[in-house]
């Protein structure tokens, strides 16, 4: 199967809601500009280097999405352009975005990391921890980020049920926080489901999803 042939049948099973992020990490140029010219225009990486090559390189009217966990040094390289940063889990790291923002004059919408998965593993923020950052006073100073929603992955395990539970969790989570109203508080977007799961994240309330595999083909780090 193509690349163009994955993303057309993939499509065919999600709902008109649900925001498909191809995700082209150690990929080629000519895998992304097949996946483009078939009209997928969002894509997913989790090295700022390499999406910030690709950025370059690439039709400017992709929008590119962080979804690897932050070197906070880095993220001057992408605060021009970058759409969605999926993986963010620190306040420390918030401000940082803030910073880099400003001095172009951009609002970068942020989504905040939750830790779902029973390993640990799994970088992320408890619910309780997410809650201390969005009530902080502190973020209200933040005027060049918003956040707009949560990430969170499932544990690495065959077991469907640990995996829903996991996702319903955060679905219940995510509900509880949209009523929030700062300026910079915006919750619109769950993002969950990867190759493997993203049909039973969908079924639990995902409306963004990260598929890397399931198009490109394995990968060889
Ligand atoms: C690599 C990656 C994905 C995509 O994984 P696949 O199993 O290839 O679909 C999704 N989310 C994150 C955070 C990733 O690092």
């Amino acid at each position: 199967m193509s690349v163009a042939n994955n993303i057309q049948q993939l499509k065919k099973t999600l709902p008109k809601e649900v925001v498909l992020v191809a995700v082209s990490k150690t990929k080629p140029i000519a895998s992304i500009l097949e996946a483009y010219r078939i009209g997928q225009r969002i894509f997913g990486e989790n090295k700022i280097q390499e999406m910030t090559a690709k950025f370059e390189e690439l039709p400017k009217d992709i929008e590119w999405h962080m979804i690897g966990h932050l070197q906070r040094n880095k993220i001057k390289y992408m605060a021009h352009y970058v759409h969605l940063i999926h993986g963010i889990d620190s306040f420390k790291t918030l401000k940082e975005i803030n910073k880099q923002a400003k001095k172009h004059h951009r609002v970068i919408r942020c989504l905040l990391q939750a830790k779902i998965a029973k390993e640990d593993t799994k970088f992320g923020l408890s619910f309780s921890e997410i809650d201390a950052i969005l009530n902080a006073k502190e973020l209200q100073e933040l005027e060049h980020i918003k956040i707009s929603g949560f990430m969170g992955m499932a544990s690495f395990t065959n077991n469907q049920e640990q995996i829903k539970k996991e996702f319903l969790a955060l679905k219940k989570f995510f509900d509880s926080q949209k009523n929030k109203t700062a300026t910079n508080i915006d919750i619109q977007t769950l993002s969950m489901g990867m190759s493997g799961d993203y049909q039973l994240a969908i079924a639990c309330g995902s409306n963004m999803v990260r598929v890397g595999s399931a198009i490109f083909g394995s990968r060889n780090y």
